[in-house]
Parts: C-alpha cells; structure tokens; sequence
C-alpha cells in the first residue's frame, strides 16, 4: 500500500459531552481523526448547544480542518415520571404505571401497589395484555397483567431500582406519539440558527417522519441532511421505505438491540448496511463499539471484532456516545478505531460490488471510473463537487482502494462529505476552466502530501465547460 491508499475509509462519530467539550479536547480529537461531532439533545441545553457548535467551528478552523456537526433529536420518548425515592422492585410484585395523577393508591390482597406516572397518555390505548415493559434501558422487565383508562397494571420478571425519569421500551407496540415533537421543534430551530450539518431524527418509523422534517427544514432554508434513526420494530418492517425517504441510516442499536430480539440484531445490521448500499444512501453503525473504555483504557475482545464487522461490512460511518460523552478515554477511543478501521479495510474483501440502485447513465460513468481506478492498483479518484452529489454516488459504489478526492467550493458540502466512506473532501475554487481546475485539484494533493509525481488518478467529472456540464471520465498521471 502507498501512501495514497494508505487512510481510512470508514468515518469516526463521536458524541460530545463533559469528557470532550473543552477547547483543547476538541483540538485534539478533530487532529486525531473525527469526522463528525453529534450532539445528543436529549441531554442537551439550548444555550450549551450554541456555544459548543461555535466552539467546534472555531476549533475546526483553527486547526485547518472542517468537521460536520450532527443534532440528535429525541423525538417520541417514553419516560417515566419522578419518585421521590428510588422504588427498589422485587420479583413477582404487582407495579402499576400509570397516565392519570392523582387517585387513591390501589390495593391487591391487603397490599399497597406502587405506582409510576408516564408522560404517554395513550398507553392504555395502544399497548395488550401479555406485551412487555422494560424499564432504563431494558434493566427492568415487566409484563402487563391488565389495564383500564387510567394505569397498566404489570407483574415484575426481572427486577431492579426504578429511579426518576427513566427511558421506557414497549418491543413491538406502535407507539401512536408524533415523530417530530415541540421539543424536537425548538432544539431543530436552534441547530439551524447555528448552521448544523445533519439532524438525527430518533424513533423513526415510516417514510412520512423523515417527509416531515423534510419540510421543517425546507421551510426554514435549511440545507440540512435527515439521518434516520431506525430504533423499533416498526422502522424494521418500513426499512426500504425509509431508506427511500432519508438522506442516511443510523443503526441504532442501543435501543433496536431493547426493542428487538437481541439476537436478531447482527441479522438487522447486516440487512440494513445491504439496503443502504443498494440504495446508495451512508449508513452509521452505533452504540455499545467500545462501551467497555467508558471505564476501561483497552476495549474487549468482542468489541474489537465488533468494529471489525462494521468495516467489513462497509458500512460509512462507526459512532461513539458514551465512550466520548462521559468516558475516562475519549482520545484513546478514536485512535483505537482508527486503527481498527485501517487494518480490517486492508483485508478487502477486494471484489467490485455492484449496486442495484446504479440505473442513471451518471452513476454508469461514475460507475466506469471506480471500475477503472479498480483496475489501476494504487490509483486514486478526483471529483468535482458543489453540492456532494458526485462525491456520494462514487462513495456509494464502494471502490475497493482508491481514495475519491472530493473538491467542493462550498465548505457546507465539505462537512456533509465527512460522513462518505472513503471520500476525502477539500475545498477549491471551481471557477477555472475545467483543464485547469483539474490542474489545480492534482497540485492542491501533491501540496497536501496525498499523492506524488507518477501516481494515477481518475477524474469523474461533469465540469461545467462553457455553460455546459460536461460529462467524463479520465485518467491523468501526476507530473
Ligand atoms: P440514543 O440513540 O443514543 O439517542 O438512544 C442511539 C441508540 O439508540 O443506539
Ligand atoms: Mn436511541
């Protein structure tokens, strides 16, 4: 390998919280490799949010190098109301949840039954005798017994401390909550005022959720991409659909991992990587990679063959969060998936995958340059990019070693590229005559260090030329 294709194709997420939001934390972690920043909202305030989105455009420019900034909305979420002391519940008892304050505390046989409130009115409605609660990140497992229009009165099969405002899972009921809520509302408003790159729509569940935030941010002259959380079995019977609709994929698997048979979700990921590759649409591996090195300064074995997977998979992007927000070893994270990263996408596999979504005679001749540079070892691709669309349909075909050196005159598309697997964005006037803005691209690499006198690249292209986009591939030596 030489040192043009020596680099790392898959993407680094990390989540930003107490662990990482400092200048100097920021500073080294975008030195050290991170391509996109996520701010998770469920935990987020709104004067927090604007200063730490400032914090990490000035650090990126500081440094001389963009990163892309995603909110994480937390859409419909289920939680449980306060206690006023943590309710340590046992197995087998009898423990109501209820939609409606107030009332006599009930009784069954002598005993009182504790209860908890639910900020989900329509519970009683949508949720049936036998189906399952799980409680804090399904640490808790209760089944519901009966209900009446005021509480669900549920047994405990697996016990544990129910504390205030815990995270609740209902696997498999079609949560009848709005997808974009008042919350999600005001954090996007203030994403946009920020100028944000991407939104993380949580608990997405059909096409019509991402249309609607679509149209949220079409209405506020956001330029914003939709990255679809899938979290739920409903998103799973709707994937193909919602990949239709959204720009990228989140594999959400911290709560799709609840939501789900957890043995189903290695059968989940798998499937949903395969449809966004034949879609075309970047695809975000998540949660639990390294959650050991929240405490920890080495991953587990497991873990390790995890990340392993995510890049044989070929899947864009793989996503810290707890690791980053509130771990002893942030840093270390980023460099250990790094290292990952690059040594697995040595191991191939090496062969030209084809793509059902490529039907378009543009993505044919993109398709024609990624062939070629798969024919001309340790070669590299240029393109040229104002809104990224040339760059994400070359990622989207997967070349197998050549990087795609993506130039844009837009530092807005710069950052959106950040999530493309093995796409390399720079910025460059492209404003010259076609001949010499390629001239300038090959000697903006060779200044960068990215490639050398003799190497090849292939240039797939539709350069304006005289007012005429003019579609091509070639291939150009370095002199
Ligand atoms: P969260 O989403 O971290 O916002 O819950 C990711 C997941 O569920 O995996
Ligand atoms: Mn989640």
């Amino acid at each position: 390998m030489n040192q043009l294709t020596n680099f790392r194709r898959t993407k680094i997420i990390f989540t930003l919280g107490p662990a990482t939001e400092s200048e100097e934390m920021l500073e080294k972690l975008i030195l050290a490799g991170v391509d996109v920043a996520r701010l998770n909202m469920a935990h987020a305030k709104h004067d927090w949010t604007r200063e730490v989105i400032r914090r990490i455009r000035a650090v990126s420019k500081k440094v001389g190098r963009e990163i892309a900034i995603m909110m994480d909305i937390k859409g419909p979420e289920i939680r449980t109301g306060d206690v006023d002391a943590p309710i340590e519940l046992k197995v087998g008892e009898i423990f109501d949840f209820t939609v409606k304050p107030g009332g006599d505390a009930s009784r069954e046989n002598g005993e009182e039954i504790r209860s908890v409130n639910v900020n989900y009115k329509d519970l009683v409605n949508d949720i049936h005798v036998g189906d399952t609660v799980l409680v804090d990140n399904g640490l808790i497992r209760l089944e519901v017994l009966e209900k009446d229009n005021a509480h669900i009165r549920c047994r405990v099969l697996i016990p544990g401390e129910l504390k205030s405002k815990r995270h609740i899972n209902l696997p498999g009921v079609k949560v009848n909550l709005p997808s974009f809520t008042e919350k999600d509302r005001g954090d996007t408003q203030v994403g946009i005022e920020e100028g944000i790159d991407f939104v993380a729509l949580s608990f997405v569940r059909e096409a019509k959720d991402i249309e609607m935030l679509r149209e949220y941010l079409r209405a506020n002259n956001s330029k914003a991409k939709i990255i679809a959380k899938i979290e739920d079995q409903t998103a799973i019977s709707n994937l193909d659909e919602i990949i239709r609709a959204t720009d990228s994929l989140m594999v959400a698997r911290g709560d799709l991992g609840i939501e789900c048979p957890y043995e189903d979700l290695p059968v989940i990921q798998r499937r949903a990587v395969k449809s966004c590759f034949d879609h075309g649409k970047p695809v975000i591996i998540a949660t639990h990679m390294l959650e050991s090195m929240i405490k920890e300064p080495m991953p587990t074995r497991a873990e390790i063959t995890d990340v392993a997977n995510a890049v044989y998979e070929k899947a864009d992007c793989v996503m810290l969060s707890g690791e980053t927000t509130i771990g002893k070893y942030p840093l270390e994270c980023v460099a250990i998936l790094d290292k990952i990263a690059r040594r697995i996408e040595e191991e191939g596999p090496f062969d030209f995958a084809e793509p059902e979504h490529v039907t378009g005679d543009k993505l044919k001749l993109l398709q024609s340059g990624v062939l070629l540079a798969h024919q001309i070892s340790d070669s590299g691709i240029i393109t040229f990019t104002r809104q990224g669309y040339m760059a994400a349909g070359l990622a989207a075909l997967r070349p197998a070693i050549a990087p795609i050196f993506a130039m844009t005159n837009s530092v807005a598309t710069l950052r959106q590229l950040r999530i493309l697997r093995g796409v390399e964005p720079y910025m460059l006037s492209l404003d010259s005559e076609p001949n010499d803005t390629i001239e300038n691209a090959i000697a903006l690499l060779v200044k960068a260090g990215r490639v050398r006198t003799g190497d090849k690249l292939i240039v797939a292209t539709d350069l304006l030329s005289h007012d005429r986009l003019v579609d091509s591939v070639q291939l150009r030596t370095v002199r």
